[in-house]
């Protein structure tokens, strides 16, 4: 939410709704808050000394040492916040909140830096030590954010002029809106065409062309070993890639790109590939430079479209990377990482230019992402990344989607089910009558 609001503005904002209590007791000093900034990178500013120190001076619930186990943070306990990836910095960060003593626990944005493995988990961590108490999340992965809460708002309007927050839903509804891009209860469009989730059915015997292929291949960098198994990518196919961090995936779409040569096995076949890096660099070029008024339209630039790349944001840099690797003739287009540092409806804007450039051109692309939901929207078949992140690395698949997914979850514990109304992947509640049943079947994904 932007904008500064009195206290009394607030209180009759909200009133008649769930939270003009919260904000009756936050103002009255009933409730005391435990909060975790969006920009975990600037910890290290702020902290100089050990972890260790950092939580044991939070710990008024004397939950730190189950909370440093639950989240696989043993290791970092000696470690300054400067030596920690911007993952492990997150982790500490939910950490610290979640061991304060407080009546209401806010997290912003708790997924960023990790990956699907930690968000799922991570989530799982958030709800188990917030069940008694109040839990506010403000978050950009709508699997987590289904996951955590129980209801919703929306938060609509236009970036930097205006925003709008809806009566609460349930999660359910509330997403669902979301995907919609229709409020029934404010009577508010907000987004001209819904997203729609297609059922993944197994994949028909089909005979297709295949466009792209390549051997059993090996990569050694340092002391990581990546092995690829040997497979192929047809027309206009969308192939997804899950899997933890350090597991090489990057290094996939490097050699995938031609950026790094395998050691051992080759790429069958010399074709154009047009790769959208995980780091995207900036330059001192504008943005109507580099991307045609199309693609500026398409990618909502416009309020920036004659600045230079390196004053851009994050997530503005990122769609203009989307666009520029759009933008050039190749066979096969490769997305490291695309929804990084989008917020929502910047992603499912995203998926929908690329989808719908991939239909329009019949080309196939390799897209790897820590979203879901964003995987399961565009992907017809996915690669699973599996082995030691940091160690050794393989490949299984291409395969259907469903089955993917089913391979990964289940080594997560977690199951999903489909939406009935908009088909949308949603994450079973552990131990629901759902997640039971669907275990005992080993059915993580239907
Ligand atoms: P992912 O994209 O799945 O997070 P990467 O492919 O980037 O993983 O990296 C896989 C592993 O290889 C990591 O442990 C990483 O530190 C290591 N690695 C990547 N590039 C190099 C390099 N040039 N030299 C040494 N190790 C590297
Ligand atoms: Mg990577």
């Amino acid at each position: 939410m932007g904008g500064k609001g009195t206290k009394e503005e607030v209180i009759k904002y909200f009133a008649g709704t769930e939270n003009q209590r919260y904000f009756d007791m936050l103002y009255s000093g009933k409730v005391k808050v435990s909060f975790k900034p969006q920009k975990v990178e600037k910890i290290p500013e702020v902290f100089k000394e050990s972890i260790k120190l950092l939580l044991e001076k939070s710990d008024e619930r004397g939950i730190m040492n189950e909370i440093i186990e639950e989240l696989g943070m043993e290791e970092n306990l000696g470690k300054k916040p400067s030596e920690l990836s911007g993952g492990e910095l997150q982790r500490v960060a939910i950490a610290a909140t979640l061991i304060k003593d407080a009546d209401l626990y806010v997290f912003d944005e708790p997924s960023s830096y990790l990956d699907i493995k930690q968000r799922l988990n991570t989530a799982r961590v958030i709800r188990k030590y917030t069940k008694e108490k109040m839990a506010l999340v403000v978050e950009h992965d709508l699997i987590l954010l289904d996951y955590l809460t129980d209801f919703v708002h929306v938060v609509f309007g236009t970036p930097a002029v205006y925003g709008i927050v809806s009566q609460p839903m349930s999660n359910k509804e509330g997403i669902n809106s979301y995907i919609g891009g229709f409020l029934t209860m404010e009577n508010m469009k907000f987004r001209n065409e819904p997203l729609k989730f297609v059922k993944k059915t197994a994949q028909k015997e089909q005979i297709k062309e295949k466009i792209f292929e390549w051997e059993n291949m090996e990569k050694k960098l340092g002391d990581f070993k990546l092995k690829i198994n040997s497979s192929e990518i047809m027309i206009s196919e969308m192939v997804g890639c899950i899997g933890p961090n350090a597991i090489g995936k990057t290094t996939f779409a490097k050699i995938m790109a031609g950026e790094l040569k395998p050691d051992k096995g080759n790429l069958r076949k010399k074709i154009k590939i047009a790769y959208k890096p995980q780091y995207v660099k900036s330059n001192e070029q504008k943005v109507n430079k580099v991307l045609k008024r199309k693609m500026i339209n398409q990618l909502n630039l416009n309020r920036v479209s004659n600045e230079k790349l390196d004053g851009l944001s994050g997530g503005e840099l990122q769609k203009v990377s989307i666009g520029i690797t759009l933008s050039q003739e190749a066979d096969i287009y490769i997305f490291d990482e695309p929804s990084a540092h989008l917020d929502v409806e910047e992603k499912i804007n995203a998926a929908r230019v690329i989808k719908n450039f991939l239909k329009e051109n019949e080309k196939a692309a390799i897209v790897i992402d820590h979203d879901l939901m964003l995987l399961d929207f565009l992907s017809d078949r996915v690669l699973v990344f599996d082995g030691v992140p940091g160690k050794k690395g393989f490949t299984k698949g291409p395969m259907d989607v469903g089955k993917a997914m089913n391979e990964f979850l289940e080594t997560l514990g977690i199951t999903f089910r489909r939406d009935d109304q908009t088909h949308r992947p949603r994450t079973n509640k552990e131990g629901s009558v759902k997640d039971k049943e669907q275990k005992k079947k080993g059915n993580y994904y239907i």
